[in-house]
Parts: C-alpha cells; structure tokens; sequence
C-alpha cells in the first residue's frame, strides 16, 4: 500500500491528508467503553477523491483473544 500511487480518478499524484475526529470517529464495535480513532483521510489535492481511509490506532480495533 504505498501513498505515492496515482489517483484513480483522475490520475494525479499530490495528495494530502486530512483527519475525521469528534463525532466523525471510529469506535471499535466491540468495546463499549473506548474513545474510538479518529479516521486519517487520504485526498487527492487535484480532484477531492479520497484515495484512502484509515483509523489512526488500529491496535484499537484488535479483538482479545
Ligand atoms: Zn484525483
């Protein structure tokens, strides 16, 4: 998963990053007590498409074994 990859929209390759946090955050379904990740976003700055999306504490997410 490299970052530098072309938009697949339109191509391009100047992208910038931007974060959901607040209400826009991500909780782990299975924990009812948590603060949840906020979502790292991946724009391309020529188009708007957002190239990818990721939680910024995936360990949140990990289910105990
Ligand atoms: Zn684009």
């Amino acid at each position: 998963m490299s970052e530098n990859k072309p938009c697949n929209e339109c191509g391009g390759t100047s992208f910038g990053t931007g974060e959901i946090k607040g209400y826009g955050a991500v909780i782990p379904s299975h924990k009812i007590l948590s603060n949840g990740s906020p979502l790292i976003l991946n724009i391309c700055t020529n188009c708007g498409l957002v190239n990818s999306l990721r939680v910024k504490y995936p360990e949140k997410f990990k289910k105990k074994q």
